[in-house]
């Protein structure tokens, strides 16, 4: 079944901590049972709005902090990511599919994290930083199972 946890992440931010929380975050889930497609789901989310606090928020600054936060009551998973950066001046247009203030960038990010979980909430005030937060309620084993079959 697993417990309620919850667990507090500060990593640099830099590159290789993004797999490093996706490892974390596999880690602190392992209790409850939950099938990979679905882990990969949440781990997709999490890099994404992970990654975005080191390319936008810090703009690939490294020697900043992202903050992770993940928590689970009730099989009710709170992820919240924070950076301290850039923030977000317009956090509806950001959060539009396909918009993305760097070129090279396909703007998916926030559509995947949408996607992926129940709910997600942005919080930003420009140049204090951003946090995420996200929700999914933990499907029971058994129901992983007959959506799979
Ligand atoms: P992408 O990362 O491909 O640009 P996203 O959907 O992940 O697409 O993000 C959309 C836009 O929202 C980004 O281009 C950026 O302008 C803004 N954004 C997202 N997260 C942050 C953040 N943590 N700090 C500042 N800006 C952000
Ligand atoms: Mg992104």
């Amino acid at each position: 079944m697993g417990n309620d946890n919850q667990v507090t992440l500060h990593v640099k931010s830099i590159g290789e901590n993004v797999s490093l929380v996706r490892m974390m975050a596999g880690g602190f889930l392992y209790p409850y049972d939950l099938t990979l497609d679905v882990l990969d789901e949440i781990k997709i989310a999490l890099s994404e709005a992970v990654s975005n606090c080191m390319i936008h928020g810090y703009e690939n600054r490294e020697d900043e902090t992202v903050t992770v936060i993940m928590n689970v009551q009730n099989r009710h998973l709170t992820i919240e990511v924070q950076d301290t950066g850039i923030g977000i001046a317009d956090i509806e247009q950001a959060m539009e599919p396909a918009f993305s203030t760097k070129e090279e960038h396909m703007g998916l990010g926030f559509v995947f994290m949408q996607t992926f979980m129940d709910n997600i909430e942005v919080f930003s005030e420009p140049g204090r930083g951003t946090t995420v937060v996200m929700k999914k309620q933990l499907p029971a084993m058994e129901t992983q199972m007959s959506e799979v079959g």
